[in-house]
């Protein structure tokens, strides 16, 4: 009894911190996390990076190829960025075709290098879909970094996000990196 009640409350722990359809973290448990490390990194002078990512007209996927093939897609990203990525890397589903990923410890230039290898492994990927292989996808990506780029979890956020929709502008398929915040 008592080992089913631990089992269940650690079951209940996982959904409430995983998407269900990746596995990744979920957005609540990302932004806890980036709070955290905001505290820690802020008293010991570390730094840590943000990736914001994007699945590249994925809209137009799914019209061309049904929800299903693209569910299949969105677990596939999952898997490589896992592969990507360093082991203490948070890696999370913020939503739909959207993900984000903490590096610890990690500077501006790794970042922008581990970016580029997640968008490399991501546009290499062939997923088998029932009776054939879907078309490979893109991801554009944006990179912000603790402390230069800004202070707070929400300024972090903004300055990858709007660094991605740069790489959208820019033409898809590309890693940019958020520009140097003016002096205030
Ligand atoms: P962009 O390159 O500018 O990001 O274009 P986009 O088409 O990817 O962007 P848009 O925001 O227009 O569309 C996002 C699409 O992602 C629409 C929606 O159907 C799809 N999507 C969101 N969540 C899921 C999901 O869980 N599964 C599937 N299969 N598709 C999803
Ligand atoms: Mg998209
Ligand atoms: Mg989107």
């Amino acid at each position: 009894m008592a080992i089913a009640n631990v089992k269940l409350r650690d079951e209940l722990h996982a959904q409430s911190i995983r998407d269900p359809l990746t596995g990744l973290y979920n957005r609540r448990f990302f932004l806890d996390t980036m709070r955290r490390l905001l505290i820690g990194a802020g008293r010991q002078k570390q730094t840590f990076s943000r990736v914001s990512f994007d699945a590249d007209t994925f809209k137009l996927f799914n019209d061309n190829h049904g929800h299903d093939a693209g569910d299949v897609v969105l677990q596939a990203i999952s898997e490589k960025l896992l592969d990507v990525v360093p082991g203490d890397a948070i890696d999370c589903r913020m939503g739909g075709e959207e993900f984000a990923v903490i590096l610890p410890d990690c500077m501006l230039k790794s970042a922008q290098g581990i970016a580029n290898q997640m968008r490399e492994v991501i546009a290499d990927t062939q997923v088998q879909y029932v009776h054939g292989t879907l078309p490979k996808i893109t991801i554009s990506a944006g990179v912000s970094s603790f402390p230069q780029h800004g202070k707070t979890p929400q300024i972090l956020l903004k300055q990858a996000d709007e660094a991605r929709y740069t790489a959208k502008a820019n033409g898809r398929n590309c890693v940019v990196v958020a520009p140097k915040p003016k002096a205030l």
